[in-house]
């Protein structure tokens, strides 16, 4: 997308999500009956999301020549993702324990919300048995990335392995994906119109709930924020400028679309796309690691939900008055890790698999419903640093040796 054109629509996109909130608060029937742009918006992203992650990360697994050269690559890229999301777990941890939000708060008679409900039976071996597809086109249908992943990882390795046979099939994948970034670029036109009407129409439903958010939840919900504001802006950027050798200011000015769309979608997965091409088109990161370290950070890489986990699941025992002690604060920090691996990059997800960090210290589910009330806005905050998160570990992967 050419420079000018992406500064109008990265202005667009910041002006409609300011004027989203503050008109979802006053008028919030108009925004009511504008919702279905929005839902268009986002249909339009999640059209272009799984061809994308398909041919993206089998090109990126071509693209190594030698898939034993994926091993170095795929191992830093974990270590990554682990290293960040231990650190913001741990900086939630620490403010959890010094401003304490839940002294004081009443237990509102809490709930189990719905999609909690469903996920309740569900162990960390159901999340192991998913990543292998059984039936990709079920996979694809149903939206599921990760077991997509596995797939086209093995797919793009033996590729490389039947030398002649292969080149016209990953020609084909290339063709894809440049073809696919193709619309991406025609899909951003649309943004500014797609996020004003998807955070206006969200902010008029859950008008009561500010309320909450300014009262009883505020202080939870400013210690989350405080820990992903810490984490995003003096955790991350110092990895991106010490090992990613990136000048931080304009990594994250060309990385304003992606972010203004995870604010709006409250989806890693949708912002995908959006995300590929600020990275690779404005941020010049080296395709063939942004094809691999994207689209798999997207769903596993998630600091900020592993940071509200572990604030949310120590913000309910404190309002429950249970004292967790060092042992069972150091089992929280390993599930949430594990939680916001196993969670989706769709809306609420990590609120889904925070019954592992519940139940692992055996914490009552219902004090989920205590928090349900600001999840949505809350989702949008962490979403925001998860991709943020993901943009830097691709330009810090790609600076590595092992690709000049
Ligand atoms: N909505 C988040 C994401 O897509 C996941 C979560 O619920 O924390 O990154």
């Amino acid at each position: 997308m050419k420079k000018n054109l992406g500064n109008y629509v990265l202005a667009g996109m910041l002006i409609g999500t300011v004027l989203g909130i503050v008109g979802g608060l006053w008028m919030g029937d108009f925004f009511l009956q504008i919702k279905f742009i929005g839902t268009m918006f986002l249909n339009s992203l999640k059209m272009v999301v799984i061809p994308l992650i398909v041919a993206s990360m089998i090109v990126g697994v071509t693209s190594l020549g030698d898939v034993r050269r994926l091993g170095p690559t795929a191992g830093k890229t974990l270590l990554y993702y682990l290293v960040t999301t231990g650190f913001s777990v741990l900086i939630g941890i620490i403010l959890v324990n010094i401003l304490k939000p839940g002294e004081g708060v009443e237990s509102l008679g809490g709930f189990v919300p719905e999609i909690v409900e469903q996920s309740r039976q569900k162990s960390l071996i159901d999340v192991l048995i998913g990543l292998i597809p059984s039936n990709i086109i079920d996979s694809m249908a149903q939206g599921k990335v990760l077991p997509l992943i596995v797939f086209s990882l093995l797919f793009g390795g033996v590729l490389t392995t039947i030398g002649e046979k292969g080149k016209p099939v990953i020609a084909f994948f290339e063709g894809l994906n440049l073809a696919i970034m193709k619309l991406v670029n025609l899909i951003i036109l649309f943004a500014p119109l797609g996020v004003f009407a998807l955070i206006g129409s969200i902010v008029a439903e859950n008008r009561e709930s500010v309320d909450q958010l300014v009262s009883s939840l505020g202080l939870y919900a400013l210690t989350v924020m405080l820990g992903l504001l810490v984490h995003a802006s003096v955790v991350l950027p110092l990895i991106l400028k010490y090992f990613g050798q990136r000048a931080v200011l304009p990594y994250l000015r060309n990385m304003g679309q992606p972010l203004a769309t995870a604010f709006t979608t409250a989806s890693s997965s949708a912002t995908l796309p959006i995300t590929m091409e600020a990275v690779e088109e404005k941020n010049h990161v080296d395709g063939r690691v942004s094809s691999f370290v994207l689209p798999l950070g997207a769903t596993i890489n998630m600091d900020g939900t592993a940071l509200y986990e572990a604030v949310a699941a120590l913000f309910i025992a404190q309002i429950y008055g249970i004292d967790l002690g060092i042992g069972q604060q150091i089992v929280i920090f390993l599930t949430a890790t594990l939680a916001s691996i196993g969670a989706a990059g769709i809306p609420h997800a990590g609120t889904v698999t925070m019954v592992f960090v519940l139940q692992a210290v055996g914490l009552p589910l219902e004090g989920i419903g205590l928090i349900w009330a600001v999840d949505w806005f809350l989702d949008r905050c962490r979403t925001t640093v998860n991709v943020w998160g993901d943009s830097i570990g691709a330009a810090v992967i790609a600076r590595t040796k092992q690709f000049r």
